[in-house]
């Protein structure tokens, strides 16, 4: 499968991991948008949030689990920190294996453009 986000998880392609377990890896995004800009991701390859079974429910708790855990390593958890997971490209979705963004270090704006 030509899935980018499989090849930086099997380190064919280089990032900068802040956390990575047996079912789950988070890294710095390469375009940051906020002074903290991390992805959160499953090894699992699960291509869009519509693509999520009931088998997967767990897999995503622990993604939400470890992007709190990243927050308050990170110390922005207090402040306050934004997690968004865009589906399709309406919501600007570039890279179909799901995805949780963890933004913070900054005041975010609402709606989202
Ligand atoms: P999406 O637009 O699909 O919600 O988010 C994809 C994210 O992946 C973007 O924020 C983009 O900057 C990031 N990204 C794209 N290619 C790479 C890459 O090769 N390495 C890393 N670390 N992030 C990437
Ligand atoms: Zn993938």
């Amino acid at each position: 499968m030509n899935c980018l986000f499989c090849k930086i998880i099997s380190k064919e392609i280089h990032s900068k991991p802040v956390y990575e377990d047996e079912s789950i890896l988070a890294f710095e995004d390469l375009n940051p948008q906020a002074p903290v800009h991390i992805l959160i991701i499953p090894k699992k390859h699960i291509s869009t949030s519509l693509d999520i079974k009931d088998d997967d429910n767990e897999l995503i708790g622990q993604m939400f689990q470890a992007a709190n855990r990243i927050a308050k390593d990170k110390g922005i958890a207090e402040k306050g920190f934004r997690t968004v997971m865009n589906c399709n490209h309406d919501a600007g979705q570039t890279v179909f294996h799901i995805h949780l963004h963890l933004l913070g270090g900054r005041a975010m704006n609402w709606p989202p453009g």
